[in-house]
Order: structure tokens, then sequence, then C-alpha cells
């Protein structure tokens, strides 16, 4: 893979764009980071390493400077909110956010000539499980507007391939989990609504307890069934996408998972076997709009990307997450 110029990481601040700046750098890519630092962490990136522009991807001014002075090759686009709930509440917040302002990104990278995107999508795009493991080729009905803004810029993409060549991945997130195994960065939400970092959010006490979501789903144990890929094993895709696009390749989705599915009630028994303590759980009923399993099929990434996730087992996110929460910064960022 020719390592031909300067990437453009938006929402690199953040925590699975913070990750793949790490992996990009160890690479020996250079790196500017565009982010508005509202739900991003200026202290996840080695600034001494990274130009980081604070503001918005929705500025044209802003985005026609920093593609003048930098003349990124790539755009790696993780900048969006990602609250399924919010977006049920609030559609336009993300339409505006996940789809309008990178249409701005978009208008920009076609001024200036930049014709490779990797994007961050999500398994939210597919809905509901028709079958699992879910491949690339399982029907797109979203079941919520998160979803939806992701699905309906995979298009966007797909037409400005169409119009003027633009060359794109969409990468099709499950559920990221994990941090840095040297624990210097890692997990920051606020408000933390996942399951792990929850987890041990009671397990430190930081929380009173772990709500679990429903105990009479249809599998083994009554709980739901996810696919954890640790957030390395995302930041190792991304530059494996990245040369796909150097090499030439064509617009198309990949899922990343690593084709496994774990229970919450699993991942809680992990979380007390790597943590030593018992964890206060409550059983509620479900959350509205969880499907019962959501299993990734990641063939095509081996295929098209010759990339496989390595932490297969949940126990790694695990440790490495809990290394993160009673480290130095106790989980989170300075505020
Ligand atoms: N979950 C739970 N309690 C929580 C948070 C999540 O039981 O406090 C369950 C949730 O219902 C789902 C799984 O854990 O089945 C993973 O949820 P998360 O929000 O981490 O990711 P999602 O699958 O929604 O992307």
């Amino acid at each position: 893979m020719a390592n031909t110029g300067t990437l453009l990481v938006t929402g690199g601040a953040g925590y699975i764009g913070s990750h793949t700046v790490r992996h990009l750098l160890e690479l020996g890519e250079k790196i500017v980071v565009l982010d508005s630092l509202v739900f991003g962490h200026r202290e996840a990136l080695p600034l001494d390493r990274v130009t980081l522009v604070e503001g918005d991807m929705a500025d044209a001014a802003l985005l026609d400077s920093l593609f003048a002075e930098h003349k990124p090759e790539a755009v790696l686009h993780f900048a969006a909110f990602a609250y399924v709930g919010e977006s049920v509440t609030d559609p336009l917040k993300y339409y505006r956010n996940n789809l309008a302002a990178p249409l701005v990104l978009l208008e920009a990278m076609q001024r200036h000539g930049c014709k490779r995107f990797i994007f961050s999508s999500t398994c939210a795009t597919y809905g509901n499980p028709v079958f699992v493991p879910m491949n690339e080729e399982h029907p797109q009905a979203p079941v919520n507007p998160y979803g939806a803004s992701k699905w309906m810029l995979e298009r966007v993409l797909r037409d400005c391939d169409h119009a003027w060549g633009l060359k794109s991945v969409f990468l099709r997130y499950f559920n990221a989990s994990g941090c840095d195994p040297s624990g210097e960065i890692g997990e920051d939400h606020d408000p933390e609504t996942h399951l792990i970092p929850r987890i041990l959010m009671a397990a430190t006490g930081e929380i009173p307890e772990i709500s679990v979501f429903g105990t009479d789903y249809p599998t083994p144990d009554g709980t739901c069934i996810r696919d954890y890929i640790h957030v390395c094993d995302l930041a190792s895709a991304h530059a494996k996408a990245l040369g796909y696009l150097r090499d030439g390749g064509e617009t198309t989705p990949v899922n990343l998972g690593t084709g496994r599915g774990f229970s919450v009630k699993e991942i809680l028994q992990t979380a007390e076997a790597v943590t030593g303590k018992t964890i206060p759980v409550t059983y509620g009923p479900r959350r509205a709009g969880d499907p019962p399993e959501l299993i990734c099929d990641p063939a095509k990434a081996k295929a098209v990307l010759g990339w496989e996730a390595e932490y297969k087992d949940p126990r790694s996110h695990l440790q490495h997450a809990w290394q993160w929460m009673t480290g130095p910064g106790k989980g989170r960022y300075p505020r």
C-alpha cells in the first residue's frame, strides 16, 4: 500500500476515531484531525504528532482552508452523533449532523479533488435481522433515525462515485468495545449508555447497579446477543480499507465484527471474572428497538480487506476497558 499523503480524520478525538488515529500514526501516516470537541477529547490525541483543527465539518470556509493547506488524499469520517434513543426523539439533530453536515464535507472533497472516503457506518443500517450472521447482502431497513442517517449517507456516497468518481468503503460496525491495551486512551461518553462500560461503572460503584434490559428474548439464556468488536480491531480495519482504496478498490460496504455472539449475561459473568467483583444487577424490561441477536458475518472483510479480528474473546475487551477505568484518569479525560 503506497503511503501517498495526509489523511483527514473527522471525529478523530472521539472513541473509535482516536484509536484509529493512534494505529495510523504507528503505521507512519500523516494526520489532520477535524473535531468539534463536542463529544471528542483533546487529550485522546498525541498533539505533538497530529494536527488538530477544532471546528465544524459543516463550515465550508474552514474546510476550504484545511483542504488548501493540507491537501488530504483521503478522508476517514467518524464525526457523528450515535445515541439511538435520542435519534428517535430528536431526528432532525441526527439528520443535520450525520447526513447534512457530511454533504458540506463531500462538496469540499469534490472541489479539492479528494476522492477517497472511509465511512463509519453501522449494522444499524440493516434494521431488524432477517438472518444471522448478517452479511453485506442483508436487506437494509433501518428502524431508527440514527441507522437511517447512516444508510442515507451510504446512498449519497454511491451517487458521488457515479457522478465524480468518489471511492468509499462503508465500514458497518457491530458493537464497538474495549480500548487500547496501554490504558492510555479509552471510552469516555457522557452520558454512557453502552453495556460494557456501564457494567464496569457498576463494578467501580460509579453507578449503583447495571440493569439488564430484558430476560425473555428467544436466546439460550433469555438476554440479547451481540457481536462485540474490539476498538483496536476497528482501527486496523480502517488502515486496511485505506490500503484497499489506495490500491484502486471500488466503492463497497464491509461488515466489521468477529462472527461470534455473546449474551448480556455472558458479558456480565466475564466482567465479574475480570474485575474479581460481584456486580450489582437488576433484571428489567426490554429496551425498545433492541433485536434479540446481532451477529456479523465477517467473511467479506477477510476476502476484500485481508482483515480479521484479533480480539475475538470479549474477556480481552473487558480487561482493557477495566484497565482504563481503574487507571490514573479513572476512565475519564480531563473536563
Ligand atoms: N444493555 C443492557 N443494559 C444496559 C445497556 C445495554 O442490558 O445498561 C443491553 C442492550 O439491551 C443490548 C446490549 O446490552 O442487548 C448491548 O447494548 P449497547 O447499548 O451496548 O449496544 P447496542 O447493541 O445498542 O448498539
